[in-house]
């Protein structure tokens, strides 16, 4: 039985898989059990933002594992604290408390949870097409009919605007919210950047009513767009920003950095067995400092206008716009061409992984290591088989 059946046999059945095992990685590239190899334009959904095995990465994974792997924050720890105060120096001023914990969805949980604590409000307003994570108050502000239909009843409190449009969300904005929630740049929703004007009417209105501003970086933090945090583009300071996949080099984490509209918050109201465990924060402290060692946020800068432009030359009356900022870059396909599927899997056969995130959008979100070398690759890729 091979990696595939043998997998196949057990799983949940929750995800959509594709037809590949993948064994083995080195910065932007991947391979299969057969031995070959892919460019990975996928990073483990904007994980793998330092590569696959940074050799500093699993130098500190190794080290730490001898050291200390678990202790519970009722109890100081010499790399939780070293790594609370590397994250000072990159946050935008002004978030200086933070709450450690283990995912992105983790992250948008307890800062929803903080919203309400402080406020004394309970109503949170998210935009359509916003994708914050799967447990029930992440869920509960994700947008898609498909990911919460299954699991009504939600939580209450929640409403959902269009993106960009600060009318529709002036009129959402009541009394009793507690908080908005959005992505600078719309990830699952289609790699869809908001506008600094936007951003900083939403700001603005946040001041204006006493709402809390949560802005959920879990996917584009840690120099995905080029920045350290996507928030710097527009120009704003959120109140609450959730942080996770890229955080630890790939170890899982999360956080919520905290800001200081944000209330005091009592002893014990909330907490995590895994949150702040050493191994994840001594890993953490060496993916950052790779981040600014290697200069791959300007790397990511750099290559990411280099492959946007590569993606924009391409000709096919099928495609509507190639989009994204940074690292994380889309082509969309006109609504009725869709086959981003298919798209992904020819591209698969030539050596190149992406994902698809509706029928007729491919992301391309590669390590941040990339080099030119292989941005010039794939699109060698990528050009012919989209120009179809
Ligand atoms: N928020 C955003 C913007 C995401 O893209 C994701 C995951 O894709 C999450 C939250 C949830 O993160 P996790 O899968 O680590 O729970």
């Amino acid at each position: 039985m091979n990696t595939i059946q043998l997998e196949q046999q057990h799983t949940s059945g929750v995800y959509g898989k594709r037809d590949l095992a993948i064994v083995k990685g080195e910065g932007a590239r991947i391979w299969d059990d057969e031995g070959n190899e892919y460019i990975d334009c996928v990073a483990g959904i904007g994980v793998a933002n330092v590569g696959h095995c940074h050799p500093t990465v699993a130098f500190a994974i190794a080290s730490q594992a001898q050291q200390l792997v678990t202790c519970q924050e009722m109890f100081y720890n010499d790399r939780r604290a070293q790594l609370l105060d590397q994250l000072m120096a990159v946050l935008p001023d002004g978030l200086d408390r933070i709450f450690l914990c283990n995912s992105g969805t983790e992250a948008i949980e307890g800062a929803i949870k903080f919203a309400r604590l402080s406020t004394g409000r309970t109503n949170i307003v998210s935009a359509m097409r916003g994708f914050h994570g799967r447990t029930y108050g992440a869920l509960s502000a994700t947008h898609k009919k498909h990911y919460r239909q299954p699991f009504m009843p939600l939580v209450p409190g929640f409403s959902h605007v269009p993106f960009g449009k600060i009318d529709k969300m002036r009129t959402a904005v009541t009394e009793d919210t507690a908080a908005i929630i959005l992505e600078v740049v719309q990830g699952e929703g289609g790699v869809r950047p908001g506008t600094a004007e936007y951003f900083q009417a939403v700001r603005q209105l946040c001041d204006e009513t006493g709402t809390l501003l949560i802005i959920d970086e879990v996917q584009t933090g840690f120099g995905r767009t080029g920045r350290w945090f996507a928030s710097e583009h527009v120009g704003i300071v959120p109140d609450l920003m959730a942080l996770g996949k890229a955080i630890a080099g790939g170890v899982p984490m999360g956080a919520i950095a905290i800001g200081p509209r944000v209330a005091d918050l009592p002893t014990g109201v909330h907490g995590s067995t895994f949150g702040g465990n050493p191994l994840a924060c001594a890993v953490a402290r060496e993916a950052l400092k790779v981040l600014t060692d290697e200069q791959l946020i300007e790397n990511a800068e750099k290559m990411g206008a280099k492959f946007l432009d590569g993606l924009n030359s391409i000709q096919n009356s099928k495609i509507k716009e190639a989009r994204g900022r940074g690292l994380l870059l889309a082509v969309e396909f006109k609504k009725e061409a869709g086959g981003a599927r298919q798209y992904c899997e020819k591209l698969k056969e030539n050596g190149l992984l992406c994902k698809e995130t509706h029928d007729n959008i491919i992301r391309f979100a590669p390590p941040l290591v990339i080099t030119e070398e292989q941005v010039d690759w794939a699109l060698e890729q990528i050009k012919p088989i989209l120009s179809m």
